[in-house]
């Protein structure tokens, strides 16, 4: 059966604009990972009556209805009392529920408030889904052929309980399996990368899809069959079709970001990273240590931003920055070089540009960027263009500044 979900997000915080509806863009992703279609986000605030009229909409166009938000203690959260009202359930105290509560409280050594006894009030006949991540226990029924999942509001509980519970949960609602591998590629434009693999673009099984994100684009490639390992048999020879015509653009399948596998790449080799960064204002020390486990091989960051602190710290001479500008191979080359020798790593990296939207010259427009890799045995610049949009410019300098690093690592420096 081809299923159709829609999500309810529920929270007046999400109509005010106050907070992105992060967990239905994470919810959906993951239902296109299980193959099931989704035709309608709807998000409501903590209104009763709103709340009820959303679901029969969501009711008369969905088989899978899925609710984010409002399961926490207080009294607007009144997603699990008018969901269930809309199918004719009652709420029941749920006692194992109450106990892990308690015992939550009790780990974290805060006294509970009576109220927090809300949260263990569920659905009758509901499939509890335990939240290991917080309090608010999700939940899951079904109900005259609708399936009906609600889930925690704060995105680390909403994620992870997808993640273990209600993914699984739809999963055995399906008597085919689907297999999805995501190819990972940088340096490559989505045109481009649509244009070199059209001939594969129509395909109905596996189906690939492109997207782009963090000036990176991804290839979903997709396959059901009648298990796992058939879907998965499915995939491969397109994965490889996909590696064979891109080539080394494409940095990993089914690995999470540039800076994961920079960071698995340096520990598997035991080298060691330092970067000094002027327009990315430290963007690239933010996005390696995001990744647990970056201590191993990341030694630190220098956002030396003024010609001072270029000169003072990384020992870029004043001389270079006057007659070449603050903005140019020599300078960043330097940058690398110096943060290296300072910190006595193996491999040093400059940026240097600019990032607008004031500062452009006719010679060096908004957008130019340098960005340099040194190592005892190597060096090399790369001089960008990247367009005009402020945080476009930095994402993409750090991303070119990651791809140095990994093409360094696998000798392919020359082909930049
Ligand atoms: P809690 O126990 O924290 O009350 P809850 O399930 O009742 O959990 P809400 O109170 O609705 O969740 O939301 C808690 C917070 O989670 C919100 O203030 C908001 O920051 C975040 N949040 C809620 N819904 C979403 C959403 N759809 N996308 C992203 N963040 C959300």
């Amino acid at each position: 059966m081809n299923y159709t979900a829609e999500i309810v997000a529920v929270g007046t915080e999400l109509l005010l604009g106050n907070v992105a509806n992060t967990d239905a863009q994470y919810i959906s992703q993951g239902l296109s990972e299980l193959g099931i279609n989704v035709f309608f986000h709807s998000v409501v605030g903590d209104n009763p009556e709103r709340l009820s009229s959303a679901i029969e909409i969501a009711k008369g166009r969905a088989d899978i209805i899925i609710t984010t938000g409002g399961l926490g203690p207080t009294l607007d959260d009144l997603t699990k009392e008018t969901v269930a009202g809309c199918f004719g359930r009652k709420l029941e105290l749920h006692k194992p529920t109450i106990e892990r509560i308690m015992s939550f409280f009790e780990r974290i050594g805060i006294e509970p408030t009576k109220n927090n006894e809300r949260q263990a009030w569920l659905p009758e006949r509901s499939v509890v889904l335990e939240n290991d991540w917080g309090t608010a226990p999700g939940c899951a029924f079904e109900h005259g052929g609708k399936h009906v999942i609600m889930l925690p509001g704060p995105p680390h509980e909403c994620q992870s309980m997808w993640d273990n519970c209600a993914s699984p949960y739809l999963r055995k609602l399906s008597d085919a399996a689907i297999v999805s591998r995501k190819v990972k590629v940088f340096g490559m434009g989505e045109a481009v990368v649509e244009e070199k693999l059209r001939h594969l673009m129509d395909n109905a099984n596996p189906t690939i899809a492109p997207y782009v994100s963090n000036a990176e684009v991804m290839l979903r490639v997709t396959a059901k069959a009648a298990n796992e390992a058939q879907a998965s048999a499915l995939t491969e020879p397109f994965v490889e079709m996909i590696r064979d015509t891109l080539g080394d653009v494409v940095y990993g399948v089914d690995v999470d970001s540039l800076e994961k596998y920079v960071v698995d790449m340096l520990a598997a080799e035991s080298l060691h990273l330092a970067v000094a960064e002027s327009c990315t204002g430290g963007l690239l020390t933010k996005r390696i240590t995001d990744i647990p486990g970056a201590s191993n091989v990341f030694d630190g960051g220098i956002c030396a931003y003024s010609n001072k602190v270029k000169s003072a710290i990384l020992g870029v001479d004043a001389n270079v920055i006057d007659t070449m500008g603050a903005v140019s191979s020599h300078v960043a080359l330097a940058m690398a070089e110096g943060v290296r020798r300072t910190v006595n790593t193996d491999i040093g990296i400059g940026i240097t540009g600019i990032a607008g939207p004031d500062g452009g010259t006719d010679e060096k427009p908004v957008g130019t960027v340098f960005v340099a890799i040194s190592t005892a045995d190597r060096q090399k610049c790369l001089h960008l263009k990247l367009g005009v949009d402020r945080r476009l410019i930095r994402t993409m300098a750090v991303n070119y500044a990651l791809d140095l690093i990994r093409r360094y690592m696998l000798g392919k420096l020359d082909a930049m």
